[in-house]
């Protein structure tokens, strides 16, 4: 048995990756494992940390013993440790900060514990003798006698002492009087709180497979019974039925003892997908997203830990879901930015799930009607299984897509932002009873506020971003910070009064709407629609039922939803992503006017998409128009290996931020110094920069960035770990420097 214990501690300020070594007590040897949370001392105080090593010796010729364990479970096993070192190491990120990535919030710091409840038990005595109770006490206290009779009969009941007062009209004091004779005892017990309870879930059954989704499933759990490694890009459009490709995978996976995790990103995560789970599986199910409480999270991790379920449905996270027999991990959407977290750890979802599939000998499916350039690559090399979905269930032909040319429109005088072919489109569904969706990925009013006189545009005081206005708080208001400011009246530059709005924003398109088409009715969905909780899912629920004709919304409406009724999707404008400083841009706008287009036509009726744009030759317009992605990626894939940006090379991006713009710029520079004299001619690596980012200011903070670019990762993650352990070890200055391994946005 070990002696010793290697356990990591958070330290303030300091990215130091090394574990201490501490004496495990007698009375902690059987229970101190991998993973163990323990309080230790640590110079004067006492700190919390986590075991990640034992061992029979310690080089040290002191050690300190460990204090108390704070948890009488390990929170993470050897297998997790694998995977939390490798993330740790690739991600170039502590370990202290993977660990406390991949366990419930909360752990540290004590900030959730097990909830119980004080039930009431009869004290252990035999039936006779309790009778024999219940009779003595009748004359002298007869609703004692009620309350112990009523214990006896239903001894599998944990009521606490108020609902016993309640459920039998008696008063506390009964209770009581009970207690103190010694009759019954007070037992604590672990309540679950589980947010879906009260929801009703209808039971259903498997649907019978059409041709492709019989074939994706076989194939699928022919990979699954192998129980060895293996990747699988699921490619389907809209509406193809991947869902019930999982569900009825899972099944097959529960058949051979193996658990499932889903993954979805967090706007999907409505009770809509969550009950389509549920209905199948019932209570095997657990759910984790951050909309849960602290409380309720934790209790969803301990059932997954106890074995108590089988699935996982939950938000990026949800990777870590602490299963023994991972069999399977499902990523719905695997193109979704949000599996990649941008701040703290800044891991991708997909490569953790390959990474944990590898040690468990699971299979992962990458579903998605719009494979990421870089998966659909890894594919057609032969890294990824490929398969394929080609038709929608309803056999429903994808909605035809029209593109119109804004600039025609306004040669023609049109200077509104309807166009006639959709303005035309719209008035039939309205006259039609049928639903519209108008789609705009900008929120807010107009997007800049500038001066006629002198173009003068009004920025954020603390971001390098112009303003946005919103009509219903009369306020222009950064969507970086949240600063808000009232609208000028004047010029702050010239002071001319020729201010004009520009650009226009969710807001502006509702008030359009509503002035064009008076008698319907018309809601938005957007950040600021949904702010409060469960406004979201009103919206939706409206939307459903009906209640509204017209909706206006960004991102969050593109994703998950199932609108059988919308017969219409219009574009407002297509290009506000093309023109984004990234080279991903294409992709992006891609993928959006796909998602957008298949939410119309999932009914019977046949749907209708029409994509206003100012860019109608660009590629990933055209592609869009007739559902290519083949057309699509063979353009891409072309400009990626022209341009060597990825899948061709990996990045490295390197940003240094602080409130004084010098200390910034110094600072870069000595980083830049630092790799420029490590990587000569023969090393492969490009250094772009120092330059100030795309975004130069954000919340108050200069921000500079350097990229690093190479063909060989392995190389460049090797020699950035070794530049950057250098440089924290040396760093003076207090300006703050992150590193983001494989970033998928550099503004
Ligand atoms: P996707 O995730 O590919 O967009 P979904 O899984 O949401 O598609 O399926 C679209 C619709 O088709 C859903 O309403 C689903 O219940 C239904 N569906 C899926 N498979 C079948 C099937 N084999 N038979 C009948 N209906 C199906
Ligand atoms: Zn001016
Ligand atoms: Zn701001």
């Amino acid at each position: 048995m070990a002696n010793y214990a290697g356990v990591v501690v958070e330290l303030t300020a300091k990215k130091i990756n090394r574990s201490f070594d501490y004496t495990i007590p007698i009375r902690l040897k059987e229970q101190i494992q991998i993973g163990s949370h323990v309080l230790i001392p640590f110079g004067p105080r006492k700190i919390e940390g986590f075991v990640v090593e034992l061992k029979e010796k310690s080089d040290f010729p002191q050690t300190k013993e460990i204090l108390r364990l704070l948890h009488d479970y390990p929170l993470f096993d050897e297998k997790m440790l694998e995977v939390i070192r490798w993330i740790s190491e690739y991600y170039q990120s502590v370990l202290i900060k993977v660990i406390k990535t991949a366990i419930p919030t909360g752990i540290v710091g004590n900030k959730v514990q097990v909830k119980t409840r004080r039930v009431i038990r009869v004290q252990v005595f035999s039936k006779e003798e309790g009778e024999k109770k219940v009779v003595e006490l009748k004359k002298r206290a007869p609703k004692q006698s009620e309350v112990l009779e009523f214990l006896l009969r239903y001894p599998k009941l944990e009521m606490t002492a108020t609902e016993l007062a309640t459920r039998l009209k008696t008063t506390y004091s009964t209770i009581k009087g009970l207690k103190d004779k010694g009759l019954i005892i007070y037992d604590e017990v672990a309540v679950q709180r589980n947010p879906y309870d009260d929801n009703n879930f209808s039971p259903s059954k498997p649907l019978r497979p059409n041709f492709y989704q019989h074939q994706a499933i076989s194939q699928i759990n022919e990979e699954i019974e192998k129980r060895e490694e293996i990747t699988i890009l699921l490619k389907g459009v809209t509406g193809s039925g991947k869902t019930e490709v999982y569900l009825q995978v899972i099944a097959k996976a529960l058949t051979i003892g193996k658990d499932a995790i889903v993954l979805v990103p967090e706007i999907a995560l409505t009770p809509q997908t969550v009950d389509r789970f549920k209905s199948r599986f019932g209570a095997n199910v657990a759910v984790l997203h951050s909309q849960l409480s602290l409380g309720e999270r934790f209790d969803e991790w301990r059932r997954i830990y106890k074995g108590e379920v089988k699935i996982v449905v939950g938000a990026r996270s949800a990777i870590f879901a602490p299963f023994q027999n991972l069999g399977l991990i499902i990523i719905d959407e695997e193109h979704e930015t949000s599996y990649k977290q941008s701040d703290q750890v800044k891991y991708h979802a997909r490569d953790v799930a390959i990474k944990r599939a590898k040690l468990m000998g699971a299979v992962t499916i990458l579903g998605t009607a719009t494979p990421a350039v870089e998966s659909f690559y890894r594919a057609s090399i032969g890294d990824y299984k490929l398969i394929e979905l080609p038709e929608r269930v309803n056999l429903n032909p994808l909605p035809p897509i029209k593109i119109v040319d804004m600039r025609q429109e306004l040669k023609k005088g049109n200077r509104t932002i309807f166009s006639r072919p959709l303005d035309q489109a719209i008035q039939k569904r309205l006259t039609e009873k049928s639903q519209v969706i108008l789609f705009l990925n900008r929120r807010g009013f107009s997007n800049f506020v500038l001066c006629r006189e002198c173009g003068y545009v009004v920025r954020c005081e603390n971001c390098d971003v112009s303003l946005t206005y919103h009509a219903n708080t009369n306020k222009l208001q950064c969507h970086y910070c949240d600063y808000i400011e009232d609208p000028p009246k004047n010029c702050s530059k010239c002071g001319s009064n020729l201010i004009k709005y520009f650009g226009i924003g969710t807001q502006q398109v509702e008030t359009f709407t509503k002035e064009r088409y008076p008698n319907a009715r018309v809601a938005r969905m957007d950040v600021d629609t949904t702010r409060r909780k469960g406004s979201h899912e009103q919206i939706l629920t409206a939307f459903r039922e009906k209640k509204i004709d017209i909706l206006i919304g960004t991102q969050m409406l593109s994703k998950g939803h199932d609108f059988p009724d919308v017969t219409l999707v219009g574009v407002i404008i297509a290009d506000t992503a093309l023109h984004f400083p990234d080279f991903r841009s294409g992709e992006r706008t891609f993928q959006l006017l796909t998602q957008v287009a298949g939410r119309t036509g999932r009914g019977k009726e046949q749907g209708e998409v029409i994509i206003q744009t100012y860019s109608p030759e660009h590629y990933s317009i055209k592609a869009a128009k007739t559902h290519d992605f083949d057309l699509f990626f063979h353009e891409e894939i072309g400009y990626r290996k022209e341009i060597l940006q990825p899948p061709f090379s990996h990045l490295i991006n390197i940003v240094i931020q602080d409130e004084k713009e010098e200390r910034v710029i110094e600072e870069a520079h000595l980083l830049a110094n630092l790799f420029q004299s490590r990587i000569y001619d023969e090393i492969p690596i490009e250094i772009l920069g120092p330059a100030p980012a795309p975004l130069s200011k954000v919340r108050g903070k200069h921000r500079w960035q350097m990229i690093l670019k190479s063909k060989d990762g392995e190389l460049l993650r090797q020699i950035s770990r070794e530049l950057m352990t250098k440089y924290y070890s040396e760093q003076k200055s207090t300006v703050i420097v992150t590193v983001d391994v494989d970033p998928l946005g550099m503004l």
